[in-house]
């Protein structure tokens, strides 16, 4: 692992390789989560069976205790995954909330194998949900796809800013646009869930550091149907937008190898998603 640029870790081939490992307990987890987000289940049961799931592929969680040491934060996070509801935007804790018909969850979920990290996010329909709130899922999911494959090597991080701006944008009209969260950004990732360098979901005044070989990001779009401005409730966390309008949150950590993008908590590797955008 070396250093380059402003503190942004670079991985090896064998480092990328245990990440993948750490990208598929997440996929693998979230993919039980998915089914299990039905009405009448709580946030709460979904954390319990996030941390069965995780422990038994031999993973820990990153998100239990998050923030314990952070001397200006809410204390330490209780939960192994953040479950999002409707007008929630990111970081929602799990417990007694029921599930609804018609609501939708943003579960984000992540793991730690040999000491390398994965990221990754879904926002799931409970029962059946509006064609608004549909497309919503939609073009939120489409834009991180969008985001993921703009990254190319010796590109800018700015690149997959501008492809999920550009999308999102793309599909608002003259009567609704959709609102694109821009309080929270992705990440780079790799020997811990957080690192340099962010990763915007608008393009910003810098093109931001060069994509290089070895370089690992999770790109979260978190797009509203209304404003995109946002504000945390009491309990430190809940990140919620402050009109009420609703909001979906997509995830994945990719690595930039030798071979191109490699998608670490898709289950196939992003190969599908990706080629569909060739
Ligand atoms: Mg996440
Ligand atoms: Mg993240």
């Amino acid at each position: 692992m070396g250093l380059f640029g402003s503190g942004v870790e670079i991985k090896t081939p064998e480092q990328i390789a245990v990440m993948r490992e750490a990208g598929l307990v997440v996929g693998r987890t979230l993919e039980v989560l998915r089914y299990a987000a039905t009405a009448g289940v709580t946030t709460g049961e979904l954390d319990t069976l996030a941390h069965d799931t995780i422990r038994e592929q031999g993973a820990t969680s990153n998100f239990l205790g998050y923030g314990a040491q952070d001397p200006s934060g809410a204390g330490a996070f209780p939960g192994v995954i953040c479950t999002s509801v409707n007008d929630e935007v990111v970081h929602g804790i799990p417990g007694r909330r029921t599930l609804s018909d018609g609501d939708i969850v943003s579960i984000d979920c992540g793991a730690i194998v040999d000491g390398w990290h994965g990221d990754a996010a879904i926002t799931v329909p409970v029962g059946s949900v509006s064609d608004e709130v549909t497309e919503l899922l939609r073009i939120t999911e489409e834009a991180m796809w969008r985001g993921i494959a703009a990254a190319s090597i010796d590109g800018r991080v700015a690149d997959i800013s501008n492809a999920v701006e550009t999308y999102v944008r793309s599909q608002g009209d003259g009567a609704h646009q959709w609102g694109i969260v821009e309080g929270f950004t992705g990440h780079g990732i790799g020997s811990a869930m957080h690192q340099p360098p962010d990763v915007p979901n608008v393009v910003g005044r810098t093109r931001g550091p060069r994509l290089v070989r070895g370089l690992a990001l999770a790109v979260e779009p978190m797009v509203t149907l209304g404003s995109p401005e946002t504000r945390v409730l009491a309990d430190g966390w809940t990140a919620v937008t402050t009109d009420g309008s609703w909001s979906a949150h997509f995830e994945h950590t990719f690595a930039i190898t030798e071979a191109g993008i490699w998608v670490l908590t898709a289950l196939d590797g992003g190969e599908a998603a990706l080629a569909a955008l060739q």
